[in-house]
């Protein structure tokens, strides 16, 4: 069990003591909301000014709530990336797993909860939801175009990585069309995807 010991607070000095409570959150993984605490759970936690102190065992005892937390969380957040593509694009569920290079089973089980979506899946959803050139291209099977990227920025800094980088380390390259892009004809080779 927990061999807790009560301690002084280094911001306060008030007793730190083991406490449960309702609407904690915790940081779980990058790009994933803070997720929820079960409500019974206790954490060192100081009365005066609120704050937690979190062992490396209790942080690993945390760790399946927080697996089951992003379990619930992950099948509704790809249900509305999938239903932002629909609704932009038109775009089934089917070609929607097709753009993606998944099965269109394996996106059915990450969506009825019964599969867990990779990390490089659902940043690949959501890069789409939030990018709707990369996804006309995807349907109309075009090859990717980095001249279309422009403008983009150049570092001119030797040392690029040593410290931040200011706004005076980089050069604009402007954007070099010879006329507008032209938009994809959309439909056409859609039925090609859901194949
Ligand atoms: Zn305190």
């Amino acid at each position: 069990m927990n061999n807790f010991e009560p301690f002084r607070c280094p911001e306060c000095g008030e007793q730190v003591r083991q406490a449960n409570g309702k609407g904690r959150l915790r940081e779980y993984r990058r790009g994933v909301p803070p997720l929820a605490i079960p409500d019974d759970f206790l954490v060192p936690t100081c009365p005066g000014c609120g704050e937690t102190y979190w062992s490396p065992e209790d942080s690993e005892r945390l760790t399946p709530f927080l697996e089951d937390e992003f379990k619930k969380w992950l099948g509704p957040h790809v249900a509305e990336l999938c239903q932002m593509l629909t609704i932009r694009h038109g775009l089934n569920k089917s070609q929607i797993a097709r753009i993606c290079g998944v099965t269109p089973s394996h996106l059915s089980h990450v969506l009825s909860g019964t599969a867990v979506a990779s990390d490089t899946l659902i940043r690949l959803l959501e890069a789409l939801a939030a990018c709707s050139p990369e996804v006309q291209r995807h349907m109309v099977g075009a090859v990717f175009d980095h001249t279309r990227c422009t403008p983009f920025l150049v570092h001119t800094a030797p040392d690029a990585y040593a410290e931040e980088p200011t706004t005076s380390d980089y050069i604009r390259v402007e954007a070099v069309y010879e006329s507008e892009p032209a938009t994809p004809e959309v439909p056409t080779t859609l039925g090609s995807l859901a194949a």
